[in-house]
């Protein structure tokens, strides 16, 4: 298959050698590393290191939980690109290219594309990066799929896959709440959560992640964040998706982490759980 060629061309030039910005790892984080995932994190970086790092982590996890705003905030402080499948595919369907027909019905849905398909388009972004020097790689919305992650496991060395999640409850509202601006492609999301603690479990507030003033008059909603494409979704996460977890922890590679509220509470502790430490310039770029 052309695609997997090109797949294992860029796996073979990008190298699998992780060099993660993690302050010191003395001992393993109580939360969500399983036994011996620690031991794949490399010891703290001098600043020279951290220009140099290059790790290839996977972010999995339920429609609306969240992956692309913390993968893109991870992207930012490791200086790795952040590689989304779900907006390749929506790259494809803006353009007037062949596929876009093809696809325009079954993303609506809330179906999934076919393997062959998302491959050969995460190849070509791949190739694109390798052109452009690029190295390493957060991975946000694939592998979606076993299949998906056999084919990912045979020609790329994933160093960490990161499983986030949140209460079922509340990711139908994060998914309606789901807002981008057409102009500056930034999301954002008007739901604000406020979840009452129940039969011993803590409540949940997350406050709305509001666009500045000069975004809110352009923003538009996804056309598969309706309430009957949302459930598709969730239902297809639960059926093709749910299994890659499953994959991944065999492996000793899954780190789970339960979201516990909004950005402000999560990003520290979720920083915390990877060792990593943001400097101020990383603060005001994620902040950006
Ligand atoms: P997302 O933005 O990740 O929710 O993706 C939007 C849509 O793109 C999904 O509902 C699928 O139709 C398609 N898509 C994205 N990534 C994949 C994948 N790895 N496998 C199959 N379809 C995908």
């Amino acid at each position: 298959m052309a695609a997997l060629t090109r797949l294992l061309r860029s796996a073979a030039t990008s190298g699998s050698t992780a060099r993660i910005s993690l302050s010191t790892l003395a001992s393993e984080p109580k939360t969500g590393f399983p036994a011996g995932l620690a031991a794949r994190l490399a010891p703290a970086p001098t600043r020279k290191e951290r220009d140099e790092r290059n790790v290839q982590w996977v972010f999995l996890g339920c429609p609306g939980v969240g992956k692309g705003t913390y993968a893109s905030r991870l992207s930012q402080l490791l200086g790795i690109p952040h590689i989304a499948t779900g907006d390749l595919v929506r790259e494809e369907l803006a353009s007037t290219g062949p596929l876009s027909q093809k696809l325009v019905d079954i993303v609506n849905q809330g179906k999934l594309v076919s393997d062959e398909i998302i491959v050969e388009l995460l190849s070509k972004r791949l190739s694109k990066g390798e052109e452009k020097g690029e190295s390493g790689f957060i991975l946000d919305g694939f592998p979606r799929t076993v299949r998906q992650a056999e084919i990912l496991e045979g020609v790329m060395d994933i160093d960490l896959v990161v499983n986030l999640k949140l209460r079922k409850d509340v990711l139908m509202e994060k998914c309606l709440g789901r807002r981008i601006c057409s102009e500056c492609g930034k999301n954002f999301n008007l739901a604000r959560i406020n979840v009452e603690g129940q039969n011993g479990q803590p409540g949940m507030y997350m406050p709305p992640l509001l666009p500045p003033s000069g975004c809110m008059t352009k923003l538009i909603t996804r056309a598969d964040d309706t309430e009957e494409v949302v459930k598709e979704r969730l239902r297809i996460y639960n059926d093709m998706s749910q299994p890659v977890e499953e994959f991944y922890r065999r492996q000793g590679k899954l780190l789970e982490f339960d979201l516990p509220g909004g950005i402000p509470e999560s990003w520290p502790k979720l920083l915390q759980v990877l060792s990593l430490e943001e400097h101020d310039e990383d603060k005001q770029l994620a902040a950006a």
